[in-house]
Parts: C-alpha cells; sequence; structure tokens
C-alpha cells in the first residue's frame, strides 16, 4: 500500500508502471494519489483522477484512492481555520461522491474531532463505510476516538514508527506512551486495523521489525514504551500485517491468508515467526 508522500511526483511512478508493463513486480502495489500542490489539490485531483477510476489496475498495480495528504491546510494542523476545513469538506464530498477511498494522515488525539465532525457531515449525505476511508498513524488514538471511527466505518493504518522515534515520543507523551498506540484497544472495539511501516523515509520497510515492534513495544535503542495492555499476541500482529491490511486495499478476499482461491503469495521463512523468540524476530528473512 502506498500513501503516496511530500515531493514524489505522478513522473515518479513511471518505474513502477514500466514493471508493470514488463509484467516484472515483484510485489503487489495498491497506491493513492498525494496531494502535491497546497492550494491547488482539488484542481490536481480533478485532473489526475479521470482515467483512474476506483479500483482501477490489476492485482499488481491498482488505483487505491486519495491521500495521504488531502489538503496542505489539514495535514500536521491541530487547528485548522474554518476556510481549511471547508475546502477539505469540498474535496472529501468529492471523492464520496466518486466512491474514492479517503486515507488520511493524522497524529493527534486532541485534534481528530475536527477531521471526524467532517467525515460525519459527509458521511450524512453519502456513506462512507463501503468506501474504506482510513485514518493512518493517530498513535496516541483515545478509546471514544476509535469508537467514533468505528461508527463511520473507518479503519486504521499502524505504523511502528516508535521502532525509530519512540524516545523521543515518549519523552514528550510520558506515561500515555504505555498504551501507544493502543492496538489491544483498536481490536477490542472492533476496528479495522492494518499494520505497516510508514517506509521508506520514516522508517525501516522490513515487515519482520515491524512484527517484533509489534510484540514487545520496544525502540531500536531498547526502551520499552508500550505497555503489556496494548500488545496483541502473534497471532493478531500477524493478522493485522497480513489481511488486516489487505482489506484497505479491497484484497482480503484476494490476498492476505493461504486458502484456496486466493492469490497464492508466500514467502519461505528462515525462522518460525510463532516459536522464536521475540527479539529475534526483527532478523526474519525469506530464503
Ligand atoms: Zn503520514
Amino acid at each position: 500500500m502506498d500513501p503516496g508522500g511530500f515531493s514524489i511526483y505522478p513522473s515518479h511512478y513511471a518505474a513502477l508502471q514500466k514493471l508493470w508493463r514488463e509484467k516484472s513486480l515483484s510485489v503487489r502495489v495498491a497506491f493513492s494519489l498525494f496531494a502535491q500542490n497546497v492550494g491547488a489539490e482539488f484542481e490536481e485531483y480533478k485532473n489526475l483522477t479521470p482515467f483512474l477510476p476506483m479500483g482501477f489496475g490489476d492485482d499488481m498495480l491498482r488505483f487505491n484512492g486519495i491521500g495521504e495528504r488531502i489538503t496542505g491546510g489539514m495535514y500536521n494542523n491541530n487547528a485548522p481555520d474554518a476556510a481549511a476545513k471547508e475546502k477539505f469538506l469540498e474535496i472529501i464530498r468529492w471523492a464520496a461522491k466518486q466512491g474514492l477511498t479517503v486515507t488520511i494522515h493524522w497524529q493527534e488525539d486532541k485534534s481528530v474531532h475536527q477531521l471526524l465532525e467532517l467525515y460525519e457531515t459527509v458521511s450524512k449525505e453519502t456513506p462512507i463505510a463501503p468506501l474504506r476511508w482510513s485514518i493512518a498513524h493517530l498513535d496516541n488514538a483515545s478509546p471514544e476516538t476509535l469508537a467514533r471511527m468505528k461508527a463511520l466505518g473507518l479503519g486504521w493504518t499502524m505504523q511502528d514508527a516508535m521502532y525509530l522515534g519512540g524516545d523521543r515520543m515518549a519523552t514528550q507523551a510520558g506515561e500515555a506512551a504505555r498504551r501507544m498506540p493502543p492496538i489491544v484497544t483498536a481490536l477490542r472495539a472492533g476496528l479495522h486495523v492494518g499494520a505497516g511501516t510508514d517506509a521508506h523515509r520514516v522508517a525501516s520497510y522490513n515487515p519482520f521489525v515491524a512484527l517484533q515492534w509489534m510484540l514487545d513495544g520496544k525502540t531500536v535503542g531498547g526502551l520499552s514504551t508500550r505497555g503489556p495492555d496494548e500488545t496483541p499476541g502473534r497471532e493478531d500482529a500477524l493478522r493485522l500485517y497480513t489481511v488486516g491490511s489487505a482489506w484497505f486495499s479491497f484484497d482480503e478476499m484476494r490476498r492476505g491468508t493461504l486458502e484456496n482461491g486466493k492469490l497464492a503469495d508466500f514467502a519461505i521463512l528462515n525462522q518460525d515467526f510463532m516459536s522464536v523468540p521475540v527479539e529475534q524476530i526483527g532478523a526474519t528473512t525469506s530464503c
């Protein structure tokens, strides 16, 4: 799942498209459009999507909607003004009518109500639950926020940013870091949760590093930040990393588990994820 990023322009996808044309892609990619032009985001989306209906592509390369930045005014801004919200609302209203998935980067629970209010407004006009919209990050999501997301049918994509950044984040968050991110609470709330990495620029893309971190809650430096209350078991962690994430690209019937009728994607690993000591999981390789 590729939710775009700063300075990754449409032209940068040419290499990916070339590999797709040559049938040489070794990983399946579902990509989103990340608005690059602050101030002209809506024009950008309207210009780039006429030939990209939601889900366009195939099992190797597929268009998966817009995000993770929808507008500059609602990106890492805990106090968006009325104009910023109106502009965001205009775009998500359009996206819902187009049947597009929307994924959004949001960091802070204290301000996420500003986003959820807009989603609730749109959802009354066009139900968004079938479109599988999602919020990325939100490491300090409160149970109330998770319940509100569940009511809207929003999924939560959760990454191992704290593996590299957890020492700093724990200093800022104090005791609250023990429940960051609230993986178990989200599962208990019945939310769709996808596990990932936020790679490449923010973190390692290695899924086994992320799985180890999900299970021990420790940073790369060895600091224990997340407590046992928010630590999933091995099966749940693996489920989030596979079929849990597949939901976000409408792929859970095709990918994420090894079953009759599904794509036969698998890796042969050098050790058993289910039984190896947790601190060794990150060193797992495929052979
Ligand atoms: Zn982000």
